[in-house]
């Protein structure tokens, strides 16, 4: 029989009740001192350990809680510091400097999206002169803490491995080979000092494997594990995120003691069976889903009953993934139906499933609504409901246009007061009756189209004054989503969100944006766009469910955004934003699987809009990320206007899209929202030449900020906008 444990790879890290937040609040605001901040970190950290303690797990992922992220801990750690923050002396100064910049001006390191989940790291900077400069210290102490707490022979240190380090750094003027084994040494001396605290094994996170490039790794990879191997302290080798796909024969066979995979998303199972799985090697089969809400024990059991015909020494049940990806308990869910909360699974609900699920059982094998029907809903639909009526070029002559061209718009929310959001809480509360909830809506509307009618833009917004987030607020809407009152997950350091659970099918109840859409258009002759967000962002950005797949769940919801598209364009709506922010950010990791999912997203994309009529203007806006490499799925979703992020780039996104030649109206960012400066008339005169000689007509740019105002106050959004009017207006072709 083969030999069974139980394992973490990295836990919450936030706290219950947010502690961690309110506490790096507290101390950057200067109401509280370090050592309060100290204080409340230890107790966070000693809360989690405590917990999986309780939950029997025999061997505990130690050392990963983080003041911000835990990129940035091991930048920090190996003394990776950019020059720019060589001036700061004060460690944690230095900390926070790298992580957020600081008052004198330093720029923070870059943030980027962890893998293809919903976190964010900090971005290494290297480059030809980086060396390491350790200093392990904090991290060895809490190390020896957790022993201290949970016992030597369960304390399992955390190390972000150095091959993933370097790759997922910038390097500029060295190359990532070259980076690896200049870590080499500093992770040798760090094991060999883990070595002297006697730790039962070392977990080297390497997520970096599964990166569909990662083959080019090998050489490299190679070299650094075997001098790694001579510091003779058992290493177990954990990825996650994704299968190995083409590294798994030789990642399998790096000199260490352990290999941990993710038995949930990609397709693990199948490599082990095909190629077998090294007779001496200890596997962690991540079988619970680090990345779902749902439980899901029986397909975790069925695995390791698999596994256990193929693996020779021992088998390490543990989670697919760090846990942060997932709330912390399902108990702080004092209003979720109770039915439902029985098939869900948070932090504190999967380590106590581990045990379970090692002793060949399990509790569960729904999971999601588990009325699943196998009928893809693509096929229940007749082709005609993803195709606009008229092609792009026989459209665009009876929409909305400015003579002369750099039409101006703004890409939907305008500032979110504190006077905003004071109303949308007393009215969550119950404190302000509906009516008059409306009514002081209603202002904000009057007061959002006042100022663009001052200022003399060509397309009005609503403002987005009775949305606290573009998801959430359509998932309050829709039959299908449920919230969570303290479902807190990190997006980075002390920003969480809490994301929708899909738990049904979706499809919609009533009209969800009309009415503000009909307020507004009521007090201006200007045309106002109506404001939706389209299907795949309202997936990505939710735990989906897990007993269909994300395919039929996008065009579940594509099908009620079609309704609305229907109700506001009879409500008089001529133009229409259906805004994809994240639809880039659910691209599979492994470039061959881009495809199928680029595929559905840009289906459900059309499913929701194509129904507006010729005349009928569809907006799209696409930000958070670079969208050069998915052109042509950007010009098959067939919106008459792509409003784009585009400022911070240079201009490369519109460039790209000239040199693809993409025929249709494009309204590229021309300032960046996240900065409170006002852009300068100069600065936007530049910027409006810059795109005339773009290659795209003049008649087809729109001219817009890069993406909503709501982090921007009032006083810097009304010069900011007058600047870009002007701009836009004086250098329109006369007409
Ligand atoms: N319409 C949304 C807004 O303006 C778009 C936000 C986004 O792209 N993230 O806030
Ligand atoms: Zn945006």
């Amino acid at each position: 029989m083969v030999n069974k444990t139980t394992a973490t790879i990295g836990y919450p890290r936030i706290g219950l009740n947010r502690e961690m937040k309110k506490a790096l609040e507290a101390y950057w605001s200067g109401k509280s001192s370090l050592d309060e901040l100290l204080k409340v970190s230890k107790q966070v950290e000693e809360e989690s350990l405590k917990d999986q303690l309780n939950a029997g797990i025999q061997l505990i992922g130690v050392g990963d809680h983080t003041m911000y992220d835990h990129v940035l801990d091991w930048t920090f750690r190996l003394g990776l510091i950019p020059d720019r923050f060589k001036q700061v002396q004060n460690p944690k100064d230095k900390y926070f400097a790298m992580a957020r910049g600081n008052k004198e001006g330093l720029q923070a390191l870059d943030m980027s999206k962890f893998f293809d989940s919903n976190y964010h790291y900090l971005v290494p900077e290297l480059n030809a002169n980086s060396k390491p400069s350790p200093n392990f210290e904090e991290f060895l102490g809490e190390i020896s803490r957790a022993q201290q707490q949970i016992g030597k022979e369960r304390a399992v240190p955390i190390v972000f491995g150095p091959v993933t380090y370097a790759r997922l750094a910038r390097c500029e003027g060295v190359s990532v080979d070259e980076m690896i084994s200049r870590l080499v040494p500093a992770y040798a001396s760090l094991l060999n000092s883990l070595k002297s605290l006697q730790v039962p094994e070392v977990q080297m996170h390497e997520p970096g494997f599964v990166l569909g490039d990662a083959e080019i790794l090998q050489k490299a990879a190679e070299t650094a594990y075997q001098e790694l191997a001579k510091v003779q302290v058992p290493i177990n080798l954990v990825t996650y995120y994704d299968d190995l796909g083409k590294t798994y024969p030789w990642v399998v066979k790096l000199p260490v003691q352990t290999i941990s995979l993710d038995f949930v998303r990609g397709d693990n199972l199948s490599l082990v069976k095909k190629h077998g799985f090294p007779a001496d090697k200890k596997l962690g089969a991540g079988v619970l889903d680090g990345r779902s809400v749902w439980k899901d024990t029986g397909y975790a059991a069925q695995v390791i009953k698999e596994l256990e015909a193929i693996v020779k020494t021992s088998i390490i049940v543990q989670p697919s993934c760090s846990l942060m990806h997932v709330p912390l308990d399902v108990n702080s869910e004092p209003s979720l139906d109770s039915n439902l909360k029985s098939r869900l699974s948070f932090a504190r609900q999967k380590i106590s499933e581990l045990g379970l699920v090692a002793s060949g059982k399990s509790d569960s094998t729904a999971n999601g609504p588990g009325v699943a029907s196998s009928q893809d809903l693509e096929n229940t639909l007749d082709k005609s409901m993803f195709s606009r009526s008229e092609p792009f070029s026989k459209r665009r002559s009876q929409q909305f246009t400015v003579p002369g061209g750099f039409g101006t718009t703004t890409i939907g929310s305008f500032p979110q007061t504190p006077a905003v959001r004071k109303l949308r809480l007393q009215y969550k509360k119950g404190q302000v009756s509906e009516d008059e909830y409306q009514r002081q809506i209603d202002r904000h509307i009057s007061f959002a189209i006042g100022v663009q009618e001052a200022l003399g833009l060509d397309v009005f917004v609503h403002g987005e004054s009775e949305r606290s987030d573009m998801v959430e607020y359509f998932g309050q809407k829709l039959r299908g989503f449920t919230f969570t009152e303290n479902g807190w997950v990190q997006s980075y350091g002390s920003r969480y969100v809490r994301p929708p659970i899909i738990y049904a099918d979706v499809s919609r109840i009533s009209p969800m944006t009309v009415r503000e859409f009909v307020v507004a258009q009521s007090m201006t002759n200007k045309p106002v766009k109506g404001m939706l967000t389209g299907p795949v962002t309202i997936l990505n950005w939710s735990f989906p469910r897990k007993d269909i797949p994300r395919k039929q769940q996008a065009l579940q919801i594509a099908l009620a955004l079609r309704d609305e598209v229907a109700d506001l364009e009879k409500s008089g709506c001529s133009i229409i934003q259906m805004d994809e922010p994240a639809l880039r950010e659910g691209l599979p990791l492994k470039k061959e699987r881009w495809n199928e999912y680029l595929d559905w997203a840009v289906k459900a994309f059309r499913l929701s809009t194509v129904v507006a009529a010729p005349k009928t203007q569809i907006v799209t806006h696409l930000c958070y990320s670079d969208f050069q490499d998915i052109l042509e799925a950007i010009d098959q979703m067939d919106a008459d206007v792509l409003t784009i992020e585009n400022s911070r780039s240079d201009d490369a996104m519109l460039r790209a899209l000239a040199k693809y030649g993409y025929a249709r109206d494009i309204g590229p960012g021309v300032y960046d929202v996240h900065s409170p400066a006002v852009p300068s008339t100069e600065f936007l005169v530049k910027k409006l030449e810059g795109f005339k000689k773009s290659g795209i007509p003049l008649e087809r740019l729109w001219i817009n900020p890069d993406c909503g105002l709501k982090t921007r106050q009032w006083e810097e959004v009304i010069p900011s906008l007058r600047n870009m009017v002007d701009v836009a207006v004086q250098l329109r072709k006369a007409t």
